[in-house]
């Protein structure tokens, strides 16, 4: 996809602004349905659309994302424009700086066309939980496109992006990719810069990209890829480019299929496709070796406590006086506070969305004197038992396979009543960011509700900072089976 458009740009047979105009065109007819945009950019957007025409006008050279429509997440940083994380709190909130990811896309010359729709400051996985609206997935729009990155993730699918980028802390990347029938990626902890996208977990939160097919998300990551002096928790040797390792052969290569992944507990109409998947990759040459991840069940407690433990942290700047909103300040508010402390409670009451709150106050509690032990430090120690388990693990093999979620997209409202029913849906992603490596979901079947072929995402784990391989058995996967 993107190499197609980079050819026809360099060709002249379009031009970066016809392109990016008859991306804009589809946002006007379709976006009022599908709710994947909170702000456009169309002016700057064409300006960097006639930049690159010129450039290409005198017969310079043009790189490979250089005049090509891309959307971003809305708790990602560019300088300028409104960023609120889909929350109240920064609806007034103009970011003053680009994100480390930003700069280098624009550097490499990419057009950013608007700002995505998000589960209020990445917590959810339907993009319900946004203070602005609901985003729709393009595939069925009476479903949810999956979340947190669900703008993200309907802008590509319903051609209102060529790219884009969303955050992952938890499986907010992997799991809209796989609702939506797309390819998306969680790089390994440290391979992608976090400077200037909101913080959540910060020991989990990764920024990476959604495309269409395993060979755009390549491209997107050498760009972003790589280390940076405004995040020490960022490593060095990125193998770039990645997608010089999209070789097709996957020959000899052991993937892992964990038996604590393919219990009983898994629906039998999903096993049935990752079964099916799995005896492709064997007709492609993989090796497919059982392995043990035996702490897999203390994966999802250990999240939901050491993420809220860090939400609580993060979101304490949140308080009317540094960020966004000031309930003292603006007219609608629900009252003047007359005190310091009352503009604090006040802006969070106001400000904040009740998944928000939650979180805020089981992390609150989790972090407390007394139970800061029993609760945070108990999670970190699983955190290290899991860790220990993919060491293992990754001794026998080089990947490890899993579906993405255990359901297809589900119905817009069918969950919001029901937090913990939402959680456990993140049962196959959460253990990538516990334990840091890389992670991609990958389009591998469908399966037919009411009529309707939804799509079901693969999910493949590689070595930390082993993205290549990573890359090239999804991309193998997919140029296989098209
Ligand atoms: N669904 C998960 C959660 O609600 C993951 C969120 C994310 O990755 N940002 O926490």
């Amino acid at each position: 996809m993107i190499k197609e458009l980079h050819t026809k740009l360099v060709n002249g047979k379009i031009t970066s602004v016809a392109l990016t105009e008859e991306y804009f065109s589809r946002i006007e007819s379709r976006d009022a349905e599908i709710g994947a945009y909170l702000t456009l950019m169309k002016e700057s957007a064409l300006v960097q659309a006639r930049a690159v025409d010129e450039k290409i006008k005198n017969g310079e050279e043009i790189g490979m994302l250089e005049g090509i429509p891309c959307a971003i997440k809305d708790n990602i940083c560019v300088e300028g424009v409104r960023a609120t994380a889909g929350s109240k709190i920064l609806d007034n909130y103009i970011a003053p700086y680009d994100a480390t990811v930003i700069r280098r896309l624009k550097e490499a010359g990419a057009v950013i066309i608007g700002k995505t729709n998000m589960d209020e400051f990445a917590m959810g996985s339907s993009t319900e939980n946004s203070a602005y609206q609901v985003t729709k997935n393009p595939v069925d729009i009476t479903r949810v496109p999956g979340g947190s990155s669900g703008g993200s993730a309907a802008a590509v699918v319903a051609d209102e992006a060529v790219f884009s980028l969303g955050t992952d802390t938890g499986g907010s990347i992997r799991q809209p990719a796989a609702f939506c029938g797309l390819v998306g990626l969680k790089p390994t902890y440290g391979r992608v810069s976090r400077y200037g996208a909101m913080a959540m977990g910060s020991s989990l939160d990764q920024i990476g990209p959604f495309g269409k097919t395993v060979e755009d998300v390549a491209l997107v990551l050498s760009c972003i890829a790589g280390e940076d002096s405004m995040d020490a928790t960022t490593a060095e040797g990125a193998h770039k480019p990645y997608e010089s390792f999209l070789s097709g052969d996957i020959q000899g290569l052991r993937i892992g299929i964990p038996k604590e992944y393919f219990s009983e507990a898994l629906d039998p109409r999903i096993k049935r496709v990752a079964d099916e998947a799995i005896e492709k990759f064997k007709r492609l040459g993989a090796e497919i070796v059982s392995v043990s991840l035996p702490n897999s069940e203390y994966a999802l407690p250990a999240y939901y406590i050491a993420m809220p433990a860090e939400v609580s942290s993060n979101l304490a700047r949140f308080d009317g006086v540094k960020y966004g909103l000031r309930v003292n300040d603006n007219e609608d508010s629900i009252k003047k506070s007359n005190n310091l402390l009352e503009t604090y409670l006040d802006t969070r009451r106001f400000g904040f969305g009740p998944e928000v709150k939650r979180r805020i106050m089981l992390g609150t509690y989790i972090l407390s004197a007394g139970y800061y032990d029993a609760y945070y430090i108990k999670a970190q120690k699983v955190r290290s038992l899991l860790r220990h388990d993919f060491e293992k693990a990754f001794e026998q093999v080089d990947l490890i396979f899993s579906p993405t979620a255990p359901e297809v997209a589900f119905k817009i409202g069918e969950k919001t009543d029901d937090p913990l029913k939402m959680y456990l849906g993140d049962i196959y992603t959460i253990t990538a960011n516990l334990v840091g490596v890389p992670a991609i979901s990958f389009p591998m079947g469908t399966l037919e509700e009411d009529g309707k072929n939804l799509p079901l995402g693969g999910h493949l784990m590689a070595k930390w900072f082993d993205e290549e391989t990573l890359l090239c058995a999804a991309d193998a996967f997919e140029k296989g089976f098209k």
